[in-house]
């Protein structure tokens, strides 16, 4: 059976990032990819946040340069999902959908969350042209323009004022009367005076201007769940922000998680419950969810897992 030092699951920044560094310590690291190579950085547009960049850039080319990066240090990459992980003894039995086994000194997992949609075709069709899942990432596009988010938990709410600062308007579209989130973000939205709540909101349409490649949204259609009275609000931004999905099914009852399925890692630390397994990015993140962040704790990872090994010798 195949064997390695070090077994990384998803190809997002964590990912690519503990792979640079597990390859740069000798561990050989050997990674699948997983769903979606490159994660979710390859759906989004320009990327001007992470550091490096003076002039910014396209997140599928970010991902390509981390990807030969890891490769540059002896990273093999390979295409394909991991299906099944034995974390009750070590070395950890790993099974691939080709069919393969292997067996891993470590595992880091850096799998990721998928941000949850609507699930209106008209968002789809504006996926990238104007609807978003992450102020942060997209808010600069949108300067001293009106938009939208919609959504009622913290996300939303941060994103809200996040966009407040820089937009001309934001209007927070939720289904019910009171918002999720803490009180002091609920507080800090109701004092913006830029941001319109539109409670019993729900969203019909996002509308706008397709020709070709060329995508320009400029509103979208939204009905009063109690009248079923229709509005149109004039946006060029829709940022979607009902909560994300953690990719960690595969890890159901064998590392522990929150109530919401995200990885637990120990303080200071991307250690799992599972000694020899560590969580990177967004799987064990739910608050900050940057590239950079998701670096960070890729490295970290990377850095433990040698560690670790190293101990063990
Ligand atoms: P949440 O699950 O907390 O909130 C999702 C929001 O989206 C809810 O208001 C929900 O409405 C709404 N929603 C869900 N599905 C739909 C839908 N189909 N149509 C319309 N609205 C919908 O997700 P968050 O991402 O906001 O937060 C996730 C976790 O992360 C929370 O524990 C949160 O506290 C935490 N977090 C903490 C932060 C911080 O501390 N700085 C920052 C961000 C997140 P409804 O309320 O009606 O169910």
């Amino acid at each position: 059976m195949e064997e390695t030092k070090c077994l990384i699951i998803g190809s997002g920044p964590a990912g690519y990032t503990a792979a640079i560094y597990a390859a740069r310590a000798d561990l050989k690291p050997l990674m699948y990819q997983g769903m979606e190579p490159g994660g979710q950085l390859t759906t989004t547009t320009e990327v001007d946040n992470f550091p490096g960049y003076p002039e910014g850039i396209d997140g599928p080319t970010m991902m390509e340069d981390l990807k030969k990066q890891a490769e540059r240090f002896g990273t093999e990459i390979r295409w394909g999902m991991v299906t099944n992980v034995d974390t009750t003894e070590r070395p950890f039995k790993v099974t691939t959908d080709d069919g393969a086994e292997i067996l891993a000194e470590t595992i880091i997992i850096a799998t990721g969350a998928t941000a949850k949609y609507l699930g209106l075709e008209s968002e789809e069709l504006f996926k990238g042209g104007g609807v978003s899942a992450c102020a942060t990432c997209d808010g600069f596009f949108y300067k001293g323009k009106d938009v939208a988010v919609v959504g009622g938990g913290d996300t939303a709410a941060e994103e809200a004022t996040y966009l407040a600062n820089m937009c001309r308007k934001v209007y927070l579209i939720h289904r019910r009367d009171e918002l999720r989130a803490s009180k002091a973000m609920q507080k800090r939205v109701l004092n913006t005076p830029n941001i319109e709540l539109l409670w019993h909101h729900e969203v019909k349409e996002i509308v706008g201007t397709v020709e070709g490649f060329n995508k320009a949204l400029n509103g979208a259609i939204l009905f009063d769940n109690r009248t079923g009275e229709e509005r149109k609000i004039d946006i060029e931004g829709f940022f979607v922000a009902i909560g994300h999905t953690p990719n960690s099914n595969l890890f159901v009852d064998k590392i522990q998680m929150d109530d919401t399925g995200y990885l637990i890692t120990k303080s200071d630390s991307t250690a799992t419950s599972v000694e020899g397994i560590y969580a990177a990015g967004d799987i064990q993140d739910k608050h900050f969810r940057q590239a950079i962040t998701a670096a960070g704790t890729g490295c970290m990872a990377a850095i433990e897992a040698e560690r670790f090994l190293g101990e063990q010798v």
